[in-house]
């Protein structure tokens, strides 16, 4: 198949081509099949509006889902290449900052997949989310530029003009070609101006924030839970969704419809609230168009959904309406007449769009004007109707649903768990590759010894994986007989890595004291943080500061190290969750909408370590209380507790004689030796004077269960047992299973 390509291209076989010449038929071969099976779809189609796609790497999946990867990693073999050098080579766009992105990269696949007509609308940001470096103990950010002559990103003929408060831009629409497994192939629309300037940026990732035509694109906003550095993140989300609104416009004119319709040809679903402003806009677009104000309102609520992902109030946007009024004037007056109708119809101030300080709550907005409302897990789909929008649950009990996350097993098992595909589909059949829930199959092999063996071998071999890459990407030397437990996420302090460091450092002390654990154990960090959230970054450091003490303890390195990874982005998980024993999830119970991390670790054989959170509940559920390792307060309590406003840290802090030690610690002699003392200070007096994640409670609780699953871990035999049932279990977290769910009770295609 190359061999043809670089013949016609350039006149000469694989063996002669440069690595250049054999990326770029590459990218032209995987191009020219994914083109032929474009999935041009019935009457109705999708479209998912989000801010963020975190897709990763193209490459190898686009090979796995045309059926063709084994086929050329084999003709570059025999001509004398590596399929690895053309992967390692391609670079990872940051087009998300963690889940919320990456969920939608899942769900594309999935999509495309199950031959469903639906694409991507979203931003070309031109670096991305800022790439990680460490210095000095500390995370500092650069650009991550991603962009080349040769890529997936393809320019499309459709332009269309944003007309702003103060000028009019106009956007081009850039395409990447989604593959689905064995099927079909859809479309990632990335919306751009051609005025962008990346020479705007200067050092680090700062940049003049005032030239919008200059900027608009360059940089994904760097943070899912903060709102700082605001005006600018207007002008990105009306820009894509009047780019949005005009291309489902264009296409749902092409196919036949008069508008009036508009619902039977487009379904958009709204993920989380940056897309929210595509309500008033494609009302105000309807209205234009000349369709009456009743009329095109329930237009739109007929097709728009909107997925809720967090519970943190911090992150619900709400807009100052001056920023709306520069930004987008021409939707002011119809997000001011929703506003009227909702407040005469309920007289209600807790639900409705404007409050008194003239703010616009963008997910009020998409709970009145959408038809659907849906959490991403069971325990935050209940938490959302139970506490946090029981306002709105009250007035709309029918709207909302739940829809439990789900990820891609063709990136998240196939492609980064080679050994473990084929094992599995030697052992069961390769049907799962399509239809997970055929995983459980596996369950059949519990007792066989063979199996068990063969699992432990797997893991193994994937911890040699990750050591070598480690070495030579940081000059990290892993222990491969230690335990490797694994937390990567972004750093937040709802997740509480900081707990995670605090048993790092209890065991640190322990060891000085004599007490030797049984087998090495090796904790496993890897996260960015929101360049301008202080308390993450202190975390951060304080996590770089202890893998420097203990690398440099010659008492305690031999049984315990710690190492952060730099620049966790999509290819470091890929590397690294294959290589994990102990997957930690140990984020304060009701705060996290899902995960979709515990998910992927689960189906590659690790053990969950978590509190009763997110869709942890759920796992706990279909692997049983032998199979995962759960601690904590659960919701209730917790959510009881924020209620009654009576948590004071320092209590458990004064109680507990452990925890206080290892909070002393932070800023004792050795740790300022080789920190900042201001850092490490501002860490310890806020885990004392407030610990608003509530680590305090949970800390004798997380201890006791880590060390259970070291324990278990000795017994090999029964520990492979609790690999192969999370394996097995895992089925439902397909993001193949979430899509038809959608498609059946939303979307309808
Ligand atoms: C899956 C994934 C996440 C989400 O991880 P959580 O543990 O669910 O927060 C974030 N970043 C990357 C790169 C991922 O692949």
């Amino acid at each position: 198949m190359l061999e043809q390509i670089v013949s016609r291209e350039y006149g000469k076989s694989l063996r002669q081509c440069q690595d250049e010449e054999i990326y770029r038929a590459l990218l032209q071969l995987v191009q020219e099949k994914a083109a032929a099976r474009e999935n041009r779809g019935g009457k109705k189609k999708l479209y998912y509006i989000s801010a963020e796609f975190l897709i990763g790497k193209l490459l190898s999946n686009n090979l796995i889902n045309l059926g063709i990867y084994d086929e050329v990693a084999e003709e570059l073999e025999r001509a004398g290449k590596n399929l690895s050098v053309y992967e390692d080579r391609e670079p990872e766009p940051s087009l998300g900052n963690g889940g919320l992105g990456r969920l939608a990269a899942c769900f594309l696949d999935s999509i495309a997949t199950l031959g469903l007509p639906g694409d991507g609308v979203g931003l070309n940001y031109h670096y991305g989310l800022f790439r990680q470096k460490f210095k000095n103990c500390r995370q500092k950010e650069k650009p991550n530029p991603w962009m080349e002559e040769d890529s997936w990103l393809v320019r499309s003929d459709r332009k269309f003009m944003v007309s702003f408060g103060k000028f009019d831009v106009p956007a081009v629409m850039y395409d990447i070609l989604v593959t689905g497994y064995d099927n079909g192939t859809n479309r990632l629309h990335l919306f751009d101006l051609d005025s962008v300037d990346e020479s705007l940026v200067a050092k680090g990732i700062d940049f003049d924030k005032t030239q919008i035509e200059k900027n608009l694109t360059l940089f994904l906003y760097p943070d899912d839970s903060d709102e700082a550095g605001r005006l600018l993140r207007v002008y990105q989300q009306y820009f894509m969704v009047s780019c949005g609104a005009q291309l489902i416009f264009a296409e749902a004119k092409e196919r036949g419809s008069n508008l009036h319709d508009l619902a039977d040809y487009a379904a958009v679903q709204i993920n989380d609230t940056h897309p929210s402003m595509v309500i008033p806009e494609l009302i105000r677009l309807l209205l234009a168009e000349g369709i009456l104000w009743e009329e095109a309102v329930q237009i739109v609520t007929d097709t728009c959904a909107y997925t809720n992902h967090t519970i943190l109030a911090e992150a619900l946007e709400k807009w100052p309406m001056a920023f709306l009024e520069e930004v987008a004037p021409a939707i002011v007056p119809v997000i001011r007449r929703l506003d009227e109708e909702i407040t005469k119809k309920y007289n209600d101030p807790a639900v409705a769009i404007i409050d008194k300080e003239n703010r616009v709550h963008m997910a009020h907005m998409d709970m009145h004007y959408g038809h659907s409302v849906n959490g991403v897990a069971y325990l935050h789909t209940e938490i959302l109707k139970n506490s946090e929008l029981n306002d709105f649950y009250k007035l709309y009990p029918d709207k909302f649903n739940n829809k439990t996350n789900g990820i891609t097993f063709r990136r998240w098992l196939l492609h980064c768990n080679h050994e473990l595909t084929d094992f599995l589909t030697a052992t069961i059949g390769g049907e799962f590759k399509k239809d997970a829930a055929k995983l459980e199959k596996l369950l059949e092999y519990k007792e066989d010894d063979r199996v068990l063996n063969r699992l432990m071998e797997i893991k193994k071999a994937n911890k040699h994986r990750l050591a070598l890459y480690l070495k030579e990407t940081q000059g990290i030397e892993l222990n491969e007989d230690s335990i490797f437990d694994i937390q990567i996420k972004r750093l937040h302090e709802y997740k509480r890595q900081q707990l995670n460091a605090l048993y790092a450092i209890h065991k640190y002390r322990e060891i000085r004291k004599g007490k030797k654990p049984a087998r090495p154990i090796t904790l496993i960090f890897g996260a960015k943080a929101a360049p301008a959230y202080t308390i993450a970054k202190d975390i951060i450091h304080l996590i770089l500061c202890l893998q420097e003490l203990i690398q440099n303890d010659p008492q305690v390195s031999p049984y315990l190290r710690v190492v952060m990874v730099e620049n966790y982005n999509v290819t470091k998980a890929e590397k690294l969750i294959p290589a994990c024993d102990i997957s930690e999830q140990i984020s304060l119970a009701s705060k996290e909408a899902s995960g979709t991390g515990n998910m992927k670790f689960m189906l590659n054989g690790a053990v969950t370590l978590g509190t009763e959170d997110g869709a942890n509940v759920e796992i706990h559920e279909l692997v049983g209380d032998e199979n995962i390792y759960v601690f904590g307060e659960d919701s209730d309590t917790v959510i009881a507790r924020y209620e009654r406003g009576d948590y004071h840290s320092r209590d458990y802090y004064e109680w507990n004689k452990d925890l206080k030690k290892a909070v002393n610690f932070i800023i004792g002699k050795k740790m300022l030796k080789i920190g900042s003392r201001k850092r490490l200070l501002n860490l310890y007096n806020e885990l004392i004077a407030k610990d608003w994640f509530m680590t305090f409670p949970d800390f004798n609780a997380y201890v006791e269960a880590k060390e259970r699953a070291y324990a278990d871990y000795e017994d090999s035999r029964s520990w492979a047992q609790k690999m192969l049932v999370n394996i097995a279990k895992a089925g439902f977290f397909s993001s193949d299973r979430t899509i038809e769910q959608y498609n059946r009770d939303i979307w309808n295609l």
